[in-house]
């Protein structure tokens, strides 16, 4: 950081709370624009400016390589690996490896800070991103907030507390931007650990998810959509309800999933250095994608508690994804002795590994395109990736009328 930046810092002032943001209805709430690195906005904005191919050769040496279908999918990679906690951590999300990477990074004085996101004290699903300084601060950040949260908001604490090597964990539309003022936060060393994301929610629009979908929403500690084709929910008493994916009311839900979610194609945190998800292991393991040698570096630190194995990849997706498309158009919902059915057979029949994952990104890479497309034509071209537009191309899609907003 020049100081020239510090005087634009100085001048440049976060936007009000609630107040429009520059990318209007898109705007994913990543907490950029709640700093005064909101002077950068234009640049930085995922919803703004689409520039990975950029930032990954800046950041891990190279962009993905377009003759390779695996770089499509998965991004650049030099190691893909399956893994769980041989002792994973209660309430964690899965078995809790981002929260111990982070503790050992901070524990073993590689970074002074963690960026992460707790929840507020009246409401367990309402983010409070803060920068965590001990083990007790990363443990109470565990679990997802299936929500969108303004992580970055805490950005302008780092430049004040004069802090030189930081940890951000966050999802792919925080991090692009995060990337994008790296140079600009006076940092020495910044690590990111990323997670996948998909079909994030407004703090309204989970309410509606939970009512819609749960037998009893006010009891949801936390949910995922796994590789079993089934929504797990896991309630206060323990229990965990199950809701096949396929009788989910797509109707009703149609809205429900936030305008930025429906616009993104960075499912797999393109610019982190090391990526923790789950849905290219097989069930009841974390899948993890080192993308650079930082990555490796922060992996390496706690292999010792790990269980692994290799990635694999079963099954064949094309087929699934095609039917998918115009049924999802169509809002078609199952009974739900049908869905549960399909479930069961496409669990037994249906891709695994690697393939589940090329599943679940093709399903929402082809959603994601025709929303684009129907709502904001003008974007399309310079908006999706070179990437998506290869995934996306190897389907027939419907023909959609454009209804620009
Ligand atoms: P934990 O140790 O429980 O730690 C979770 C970490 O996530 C915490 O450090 C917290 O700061 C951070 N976090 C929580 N909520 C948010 C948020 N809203 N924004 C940014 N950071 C947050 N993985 C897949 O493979 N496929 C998916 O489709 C998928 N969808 C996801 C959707 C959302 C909205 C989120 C937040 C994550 C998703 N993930 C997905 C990632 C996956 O659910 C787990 O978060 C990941 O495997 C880490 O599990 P863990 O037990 O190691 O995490
Ligand atoms: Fe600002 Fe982030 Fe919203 Fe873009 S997504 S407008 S950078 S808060
Ligand atoms: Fe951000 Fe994309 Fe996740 Fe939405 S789906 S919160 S835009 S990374």
């Amino acid at each position: 950081m020049t100081a020239t930046d510090s005087a634009k810092h100085q001048k440049s002032k976060a936007l009000k709370p609630g107040s429009r943001r520059p990318a209007k209805e898109l705007c994913s709430e990543c907490g950029l624009c709640d700093t005064y690195y909101i002077h950068y906005v234009k640049e930085s904005c995922a919803f703004l400016t689409q520039h990975i191919a950029e930032l990954e050769a800046e950041i891990h040496g190279r962009s993905r390589n377009l003759d390779n279908p695996d770089d499509w999918y998965f991004g650049v990679s030099q190691n893909m690996m399956a893994a769980r906690k041989k002792e994973p951590i209660e309430g964690a999300q899965w078995t809790g490896i981002v929260s111990t990477i982070a503790i050992e990074m901070l524990e073993k004085g590689i970074v002074e800070g963690v960026v992460c996101v707790q929840n507020t004290k009246e409401d367990r699903f309402q983010p409070m991103p803060i920068i965590a300084k001990t083990r007790e601060e990363i443990l109470a950040a565990k679990v997802n907030k299936p929500t969108l949260s303004p992580n970055l908001s805490v950005l302008e604490q780092i430049e004040k507390s004069g802090m030189k090597r930081l940890l951000v964990i966050g999802v792919g539309c925080q991090i692009q931007a995060l990337r994008t003022v790296e140079k600009k936060l006076g940092l020495e060393k910044l690590y990111v650990l990323g997670t996948p994301c998909v079909d994030n929610v407004s703090r309204a629009g989970l309410q509606k998810f939970l009512d819609t979908t749960s037998r009893s929403p006010e009891t949801v500690m936390s949910y995922e959509f796994m590789q079993d084709f089934n929504v797990h929910f896991k309630h206060e008493d323990g229990s965990t309800e199950k809701v096949p994916f396929f009788g989910l009311n797509t109707k009703e839900l149609k809205d429900v999933f936030a305008p930025s979610c429906l616009s993104c194609f960075d499912y797999v945190n393109s610019l982190a250095d090391l990526v923790v998800g789950y849905m290219g292991a097989p069930f009841g393991w974390q899948w993890i994608v080192v993308r650079n040698d930082t990555g490796q570096e922060m992996l390496d630190l706690v292999t010792d508690q790990l269980n692994t194995q290799p990635v694999m990849s079963q099954g064949n997706r094309k087929e699934a994804v095609q039917q998918s498309i115009p049924a999802y158009e169509k809002g078609v919902t199952l009974p739900m002795w049908a869905a549960k059915l399909m479930g069961v057979f496409i669990e037994r029949i249906g891709p695994k590994g690697l393939e589940y994952a090329r599943f679940s990104i093709d399903s929402h890479f082809t959603r994601n395109y025709l929303y684009v497309k129907r709502n904001y034509p003008e974007k399309l071209e310079a908006h999706v990736p070179e990437y998506a537009k290869r995934i996306v191309g190897q389907y027939k899609l419907p023909e959609v009328y454009s209804n620009p907003k």
